[in-house]
């Protein structure tokens, strides 16, 4: 058979977005709930679904550790931004995190798509994806594809949408 190129995801966003149940959503049966919780002092989470390999690295309150995401962001070929959008409130830092992760140096000439998740959207003080992408300022990120996605990852609604778009991109 025509063998699967890998490809790695790197799933961020801040502490409490959603990032650990989104990626739940997509690891095998036997994996799930299984956290691996590695010495360095972060939390980073890897695991391999079909031809993908998930990465998650969270982005608040551990500003020390930064410069050990840099080697996640050279291995990346896709990224998954986890927002909260209940969480208006966060949003600017978000937004910020956004901005330092798009002017990476080891990113900010690739052209790596950027798949959003507007997470959440069941909540009651949610944002719609548009306010969304708004806030974060995504109608300025011009020079890689992107393409944001309302979800609920407590059900796994806009889970598989947002996914199918961004292996599109890596195909
Ligand atoms: P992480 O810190 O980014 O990995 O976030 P978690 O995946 O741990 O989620 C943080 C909290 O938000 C948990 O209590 C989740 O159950 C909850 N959560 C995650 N996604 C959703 C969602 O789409 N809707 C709602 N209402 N809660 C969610």
């Amino acid at each position: 058979g025509v063998k699967k190129k890998e490809v790695n995801v790197l799933v961020v966003g801040l502490d409490n977005s959603g990032k650990s149940t989104i990626i739940n959503h997509f690891k095998p049966p036997e994996l799930k709930n299984h956290e691996i919780v590695p010495t360095v002092g972060f939390n980073v989470e890897k695991f391999k679904s079909k031809a993908l390999a998930f990465t998650a690295l969270d982005m608040s309150g551990q500003g020390r550790y930064r410069n050990l995401w840099e080697q996640y962001y050279k291995e990346c070929d896709g990224i998954i931004f986890v927002i909260d959008s209940s969480d208006k409130l966060r949003m600017v830092v978000a937004k910020d995190e956004l901005d330092l992760l798009l002017q990476h140096a080891e990113l900010k000439d690739k052209r790596i798509p950027i798949l959003f998740f507007a997470n959440k959207m069941d909540a009651r003080e949610s944002v719609s994806s548009v306010k969304c992408s708004h806030l974060m300022g995504l109608e300025t990120l011009r020079d890689k594809p992107w393409h944001i996605c309302a979800s609920n990852a407590l059900t796994g609604d806009g889970l598989h949408e947002g996914v199918d778009w961004l292996t599109d991109q890596l195909k």
